[in-house]
Parts: structure tokens; sequence; C-alpha cells
């Protein structure tokens, strides 16, 4: 695993919610940026996450509950999967 990982893809997607809605900190956006920009899944996923907003208007926390969180992990182990099985 490359050592530009501060932080693992789980943590990220979890950033990536307050990350889309601005409640961030500054801190943990600067580490989640850091992290996309070397990630190849997790860009793509923060631009999915960009393309569902663009479509709903908005994520606020409460669409981020648990059962949510597990639904876009399982989104996301799918993307991780194709990118294994095309490469
Ligand atoms: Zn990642």
């Amino acid at each position: 695993m490359a050592l530009v990982m501060n932080i693992n893809c789980r943590e990220a997607v979890t950033l990536i919610g307050g990350f889309l809605d601005g409640t961030l900190a500054r801190r943990e956006r600067r580490r989640l940026e850091k992290h996309v920009a070397a990630c190849d899944a997790c860009r793509e996923y923060l631009e999915q996450m960009r393309a569902i907003i663009a479509v709903t208007g908005r994520v606020g926390p409460e669409d981020l509950s648990d059962d949510a969180l597990e639904v876009l992990m399982d989104l996301y182990d799918t993307y991780r999967r194709d990118l294994d099985e095309s490469s």
C-alpha cells in the first residue's frame, strides 16, 4: 500500500460527506484532498457523489446514516472489484 495514504479509503469515504456539504474541518479536508489526489478509486467516488448531489440537490448528515453508509460502501466495493477485474 502506498505511503501517501495517511488515511485509508474507508475513512476517506466517511469524510467525503462532510467535505461535500462543507462541514468538514479544514485539517480533515486537507487529509481527504491528499488521499483523493493519490487514490483513483476515491477520486472517482467523490465524482460520483458530486453527480448524485447534482441530481438530488444536496447530501445532508441524515443521508449518511449508518444504513446509507453501508449502501455507499457496497457501491464502493463493487467499484473496486470492477477496477481489479478490468486491470
Ligand atoms: Zn482511497
